[in-house]
């Protein structure tokens, strides 16, 4: 282990210590076991010819009178008579009598350093040292990750995990849906397990697959169930890890992971996020982004490097295809293309399935239900559900996991769990009201998704969700869909001006999630007519950082700015739009708000109930 040095090192230091501890303890016995005097006091012992001896230490002033004199151990207060040691500071005041009287009194002068002990310095000057060097080891052994080896070694460790062939159980039985992935992936399967066949037909096997797919779909699980259907070496890998920490490391890990993996083929190697690595070259990136550009190259010719007797095969997944470099797509390298898309009802279902098939599910549970109630979700959040239920269950002492756990679970999954947070009552009131705002605007204004639920108990981050849910899973969204989607964003924050004349800091996520659908419409779909129907790139996200890169435009100034105005205007047609409804139906705006005051969380069919209530109710007092 690289703790090696560090271990002397550290006892050098406490060895250095200790001596400097030694060297004080000789220089105090000057003073020790002396009585403090008062300086005129020691002037008055010195004409009265009492000084025997003094030693000066910067200030200090240490001796010995000739007599015990009865004043001095009473000074010190502690020490018993006859003690001859004194001690006393010298003012900060010239007093250039003292030599002379000091002699004329035959005292013996000495002086003492007033430097500190030699060791203390040289303990001092070691440790930024010191420091340096820890700070190095700790960065080198989290660098290292699992890979073993020396010192140095570590640096060049690809950090990948090594699977033995026994360690992937997973199959393509334990992932749900995915058919045309699967299917894709079986010629894979069939040339690990029989390579020589392939060999010989003079087959030409894809070496490289990139799997397409926003996160949790379940891309790592394929290539692992891969992995576990032909029962060779598995070995997965970050792409972000390549490029972790040190500059430099991530050519030559990535030479060693395929260096292993050829060692021991046939393998698979995965390579997850390879967009962190896979970004086109000089895009975007702006400077200092050459280790990412030497990682990508290594990794190219490494895979440009196979011969068609090394059996393996790379997989690798990303959620951003587009910005991925070309030469990663040439033939020879990811020249095979799977698109994974979220699991629609029925994949959701069977997935629901995989995994209730672990806790002990109720009998007559509509797994149905749940996935028809759950448009958008992934396999991992599918599987976060049945994990929420089955805690949930267990918390409740519950022998089974029912509907109403998974429901529950659903809720979580989808809008937050419940914090306990105590807001007054002037606050709640407030989020009615926002929350009023955007429930009715959902209910209202034309295609709209129905509400889910919609409460002020505290959820996630947020202090109150209007949670809406489509019936079914969604493909495309229309204009007129995305308006309304807008309207129901402000209107929270509508509500609030209409009924207090103020706005509140509770639509900050509101204005975000508008502005960035607003940005998408004008700029991508060209949903704006007075921009016309061009997609202009307005920057993108930096892969690590988060934040937006500045990016080489292709429109002029004149351009941004017309589109920011558009932005702008969309957002503020969308908010006069809600400003309209919530002032025309303030009634039913203000029995929501009070239902919710009351009862906290409403679900659809209650919210439908006071509406159409309302209605009724407006229409009555206008018949009389
Ligand atoms: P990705 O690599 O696409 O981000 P993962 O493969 O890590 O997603 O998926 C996370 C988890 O979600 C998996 O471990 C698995 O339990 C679950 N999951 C995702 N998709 C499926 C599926 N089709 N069938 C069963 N479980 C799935
Ligand atoms: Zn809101």
């Amino acid at each position: 282990m690289g703790q090696g040095f560090l271990k002397p090192l550290v006892l050098f230091f406490l060895f250095i210590l200790f001596l400097d501890a030694l060297y004080s303890l000789n220089a105090q016995q000057v003073g020790e076991a002396s009585a403090v005097i008062s300086y005129s006091r020691f002037k008055k012992e010195l004409a009265g010819d009492n000084v025997k001896n003094v030693t000066f230490k910067g200030n200090l002033l240490n001796g010995e009178f000739r007599a015990a004199t009865p004043l001095a151990p009473a000074a010190n207060g502690q020490k018993g008579s006859g003690t001859t040691a004194f001690t006393t500071i010298k003012p900060a005041i010239d007093d250039p009598g003292l030599m002379g009287d000091l002699e004329e009194h035959r005292v013996e002068v000495a002086a003492l350093s007033t430097e500190s002990s030699p060791w203390r310095n040289l303990a001092i000057s070691l440790l930024p040292w010191l420091i340096i060097l820890g700070i190095w080891w700790f960065a080198l052994k989290g660098a290292k990750g699992q890979g073993a080896g020396g010192m140095l070694g570590g640096f060049a460790k690809s950090g990948a995990r090594a699977y033995s062939p026994e360690n992937v159980s997973v199959t393509f039985a334990q992932v749900a849906g995915m058919e045309e992935a699967k299917q894709e992936l079986r010629e894979i399967v069939e040339y690990l397990k029989e390579p020589k066949k392939f060999q010989r037909l003079g087959g030409k096997v894809p070496k490289g697959v990139l799997l397409f797919g926003p996160p949790g779909t379940g891309k790592t699980l394929l290539a692992r169930a891969v992995a576990g259907e032909t029962g060779v070496s598995f070995y997965s890998i970050s792409a972000s890890q390549f490029i972790e920490m040190f500059v430099g490391v991530g050519a030559s890990r990535v030479r060693d992971l395929f260096a292993t993996a050829k060692k021991n083929s046939p393998s698979i190697i995965f390579i997850d996020e390879l967009d962190a690595v896979g970004r086109s070259r000089g895009a975007g990136m702006g400077g200092g982004n050459d280790e990412r550009e030497q990682t990508l190259n290594q990794l190219l010719s490494e895979m440009d490097g196979f011969d068609q007797h090394e059996e393996v095969v790379v997989i690798a997944a990303t959620n951003r295809p587009d910005v991925l470099d070309q030469a990663l797509m040439r033939p020879g390298r990811f020249d095979r293309h799977v698109v994974i898309e979220r699991p629609d009802w029925r994949d959701r279902e069977a997935i629901l399935r995989v995994h209730c098939s672990k806790i002990p599910l109720a009998p007559h549970v509509e797994l149905e239900a749940i996935a028809r109630g759950t448009p958008g979700m992934t396999g991992a959040d599918l599987e976060n559900l049945i994990n929420e239920a089955a805690i949930l269950a267990a918390r409740g002492n519950a022998e089974e996991v029912t509907a109403d756990h998974l429901e529950r679970a659903k809720d979580k999954v989808l809008m937050g769990g419940e914090r306990r947070v105590a807001l007054s009552d002037p606050e709640k009131r407030i989020t009615a009201f926002h929350e009023a705002g955007h429930t009715l605007a959902a209910r209202l204004l034309p295609g709209t998704d129905p509400i889910h639920k919609v409460t002020i108990i505290p959820r996630g981050r947020a202090l109150g969700v209007t949670q809406q849910l489509p019936d079914d899973d969604r493909h495309y969204y229309p204009r007129s869909y995305l308006m309304s989607r807008l309207a129901v964003l402000l209107g929270g924050r509508v509500a609030e001006r209409l009924i207090y004349g103020d706005v509140s800091t509770g639509a900050e996520n509101d204005l975000k999630v508008a502005t960035e659908l607003a940005e998408k419409m004008v700029c991508q779909w060209g949903m704006s007519d007075a921009i016309g129907p061009v997609a202009y790139s307005r920057g993108e996200e930096h892969p690590f950082l988060g934040m937006k890169l500045a990016q080489e435009k292709s429109f002029s100034e004149e351009m941004a700015w017309r589109l920011d105005q558009e932005i702008s205007r969309i957002i503020a047609a969308a908010e006069l739009q809600a400003k309209e409804l919530l002032t025309a139906k303030r009634p039913t705006l203000e029995a929501i708000a009070a239902a919710l005051t009351a009862e906290e969380t409403l679900d659809g069919k209650r919210v439908d109930e006071i509406i159409t209530a309302n209605i009724c109710d407006t229409a009555a007092d206008k018949n009389q």
